[in-house]
């Protein structure tokens, strides 16, 4: 069992690795994103209050998110926990590291997924998700084999996130490296980070990060 930080900027397939370590070892996917987001749909307060903020690709204030994962902390940690966009500042990487020992767990590995600017921006415009089971799209790499249609579950309903565009996904880089790539410094001087080609194909990215978790 090993508690993980998937580390990487918009569309570095954080989220993609994080669910198939989900399938293959058991392991409880905590994303950020994926909370905030549902927070935005279920309608309530926190979320119509963060909605407008993670549309523009400004990140989230540090109080919101580490309220998120204190919630889910307190659960079984099943094949351990996978840190999903969490932390994204140096404020949330001292406080996961205070919630951890208060739950008497510990982390063991910081994966940085390395992945150039031009192949994220051609990554993440054009990206489109079924909102029956999960599976991500791209309208070049790999787009539906019916037109609207999910393979995997017979959907209709793809969605586009409201910041997967260009003019948000520049500000969601600039906050990465303002306020989250420090963190790479930051694990590095820890002696917890271990990098990984995120450019790679999909499976030699999972090869590359179960040796780590294997190590
Ligand atoms: P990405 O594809 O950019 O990695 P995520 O799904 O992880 O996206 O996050 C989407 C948005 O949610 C971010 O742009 C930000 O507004 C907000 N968010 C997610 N996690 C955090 C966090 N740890 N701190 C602050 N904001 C966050
Ligand atoms: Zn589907």
């Amino acid at each position: 069992m090993a508690n993980i930080i998937l580390l990487g900027p918009p569309g570095a397939g954080k989220g993609t690795q994080a669910k198939r370590l989900v399938e293959a070892r058991g392991m409880v996917q905590l994303s950020t994103g994926d909370m905030l987001r549902e927070a935005k749909t279920s309608g309530s307060e926190m979320g119509r209050k963060v909605a407008d903020v993670m549309a523009r690709g400004e990140l989230v204030t540090d109080e919101i998110v580490i309220g998120l994962i204190r919630e889910k902390l307190t659960g079984a940690a099943g094949g351990g926990f996978i840190f999903d966009g969490f932390p994204r500042t140096l404020a949330q990487a001292d406080a996961l590291g205070q919630l951890m020992a208060e739950v008497g767990q510990s982390l063991d590995a910081v994966i940085e997924m390395r992945v150039d600017d031009a192949a994220l921006v051609a990554r993440i415009t054009g990206r489109f998700t079924c909102g029956g089971c999960g599976e991500v799209y791209h309208d070049d790499t790999k787009p539906t084999k019916v037109a609207g249609i999910c393979d995997q579950c017979g959907s209709d309903n793809m969605q586009r996130r409201a910041d997967d565009n260009a003019d948000a996904l520049r500000t969601r880089l600039m906050e990465y490296y303002k306020k989250t790539s420090p963190l790479i410094g930051y694990y590095y001087a820890k002696g917890d980070l271990s990098s990984v080609d995120g450019l790679a194909a999909m499976d030699a990215v999972a090869s590359s990060i179960a040796l780590v978790l294997d190590a």
